[in-house]
């Protein structure tokens, strides 16, 4: 199957396997797991952070953050397109009696600072005390400029205000740019980052922050049932995903570019090149087709899609130019036999 539905399908290479297979382990709740600790320890030093912490998922990892910055009546402001508002099952309301304020997106994936000042609460009673800024880079595939994170980053400070990067995808925001993880991860209290995404990991994330901020993470990491034991299985292959295949995201980069371009010689599609800088790829179909019907079809070709009529195809290490070709002769010829 040629799936573009994410890049969370990649399979774990086979040096990660191998890497699994041979990892020395201990009880990670009690601090004992070697290769957690190096993990952590790699990441730390990575992004420029005191510490890290190893976690199941990104939504642990950004529940987490909000945890550990906000407390119960606190308030996070975020984007309303954000992963952390709209697509985590509200976990910062549920679990941690934090309020979020979703603020609109603009159409290059920033929210509009004006817009964040105007948002924040006085402070008095009526009002959720409001405590953090969560931003999100990449979003939607978009990659937030960079001054545009040094500007909110003196906003945050100036208005008393934390400052995370949900970062599941900013490997990709600094290969696109040929910058450090950590120029970008420098404008912030705290990251979260998916390793289990187009960094190949068959499990994990991480989040980073002080060593205070991370203390805090930590105990509400066993508190949400996060506390795993032998958990240097999964980190051996986590540590790969950061040394062996962050460059190569590179390539997913030039594969989305190489599908716009085919994409774009499709007549009945519309495609907005502006949309596509990292490894996400969008197209609108024509009103006359049926998207569950094509994506039907692509299927029985071979082709996994989400049916929708604005198409978000994701380019990842398992998708390589033959791949596209074949895509994007499929696509062609289903749009003619799909119509409404
Ligand atoms: C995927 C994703 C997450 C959550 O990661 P999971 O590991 O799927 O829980 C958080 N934020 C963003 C922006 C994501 O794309």
């Amino acid at each position: 199957m040629i799936d573009l539905r994410s890049d969370t399908v990649t399979q774990p290479t086979a040096a990660m396997r191998q890497a699994m297979a041979n990892a020395n382990v201990g009880d990670d709740v009690f601090g004992d797991d070697p290769t957690v600790n190096e993990l952590q320890d790699l990441a730390a030093e990575m992004f420029c952070f005191d510490s890290a912490l190893f976690t199941s998922s990104g939504t642990q990892a950004n529940l987490l953050a909000l945890m550990s910055h906000c407390e119960r009546g606190d308030e996070y402001l975020c984007g309303q397109q954000a992963h952390n508002y709209k697509f985590e099952g509200g976990g910062a309301a549920v679990l941690g009696s934090i309020q979020p304020q979703p603020i609109a997106n603009q159409s290059d994936g920033t929210i509009n600072l004006d817009d964040v000042k105007a948002a924040i609460k006085p402070d008095d009673f009526h009002f959720a005390r409001t405590k953090l800024l969560s931003l999100e880079n990449t979003i939607g595939g978009l990659i937030l400029p960079q001054d545009y994170l040094a500007q909110a980053q003196s906003f945050a400070f100036n208005h008393g205000l934390k400052i995370h990067l949900d970062g599941a995808r900013v490997a990709n925001a600094a290969v696109a740019q040929n910058l450090s993880i950590s120029a970008i991860t420098d404008h912030f209290d705290s990251v979260s980052i998916c390793l289990s995404k187009g960094l190949c990991a068959p499990v994990g994330s991480l989040l980073l922050g002080s060593e205070d901020f991370i203390n805090r993470a930590r105990r509400w990491r066993k508190v949400l049932g996060g506390g795993m034991r032998q958990a240097g299985i999964l980190a051996a292959a986590a540590k790969l995903a950061l040394t062996d295949q962050v460059e190569r995201l590179a390539e997913d980069h030039e594969n989305a570019q190489f599908l716009l371009t085919e994409l774009e010689k499709i007549d009945e599609l519309t495609v907005d090149p502006t949309q596509v800088q990292t490894n996400m790829v969008f197209a609108d179909l024509p009103d006359y087709v049926d998207p569950k019907a094509l994506a039907l079809d692509l299927k029985q070709r071979g082709i996994l899609i989400y049916p929708s009529s604005h198409l978000r195809l994701v380019t990842h290490k398992d998708i390589n130019q033959q791949d596209i070709h074949k895509v994007v002769t499929a696509i062609k010829d289903c749009i003619k036999n799909n119509t409404k």
